[in-house]
């Protein structure tokens, strides 16, 4: 067991209040290898973190690897069912959507890719899927999808109803060719 470990295992462990949370996020951000031993001992306990987590912001990646509930739900993956899930880009706790499944996060748009035909969770690339632009043509909005693993574009039904929508002026946004 290394001393790495260790350190990963007490900032798992430990009882943080908000305050040191965010100091320990900020040695953190200053630490890969610390990091990296966090992302591998959650991931140890079962909490499901992608390729890049060593790379999120250290709030972020703080919260989520010490998220207990993360254990017992799948994390990160926009489900089949319309199911609550947590946003694996921007750490949303994304609701239900009450009519229909949801394959993006309705704050910051991206997704997961997990299909070769929408729906079926057929494809096992699991990149993240960036929101690259949007189109409103016959007033049904879409958004294009760009995998930032595999490079594949999509393109995905805007979901505008519901109690959390997509975010209308980041879809505006990237229609107009921002980020
Ligand atoms: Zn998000
Ligand atoms: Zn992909």
């Amino acid at each position: 067991v290394t001393d790495m470990a260790t350190a990963a295992r007490a900032l798992l462990d430990a009882d943080l209040s908000r305050g040191e949370l965010k100091r320990r996020a900020a040695d953190l951000d200053k630490d890969l290898a610390l990091r990296q031993s966090l992302v591998a001992e959650a991931r140890r306990r079962g909490v499901e973190l992608p390729e890049d987590a060593t790379f999120w912001p250290s709030k972020v990646l703080l919260r989520r690897a010490r998220d207990r509930e993360a254990v017992a739900h799948v994390v990160g993956t926009p489900t089949h069912r319309d199911e609550r899930f947590s946003c694996v880009v921007c750490g949303l706790d994304v609701p239900e959507h009450g009519r229909t499944a949801r394959d993006h996060c309705p704050r910051c748009l991206s997704g997961l890719h997990v299909d070769v035909i929408p729906g079926d969770r057929a494809s096992d690339c699991g990149g993240v899927l960036r929101a690259v632009g949007a189109d409103g043509a016959g007033g049904r909005w879409r958004i294009r999808y760009r995998c930032d693993r595999c490079g594949s574009e999509r393109w995905n039904q805007a979901l505008l109803d519901g109690d959390v929508p997509d975010d209308w002026s980041r879809i505006c946004a990237i229609a107009a060719g921002g980020t």
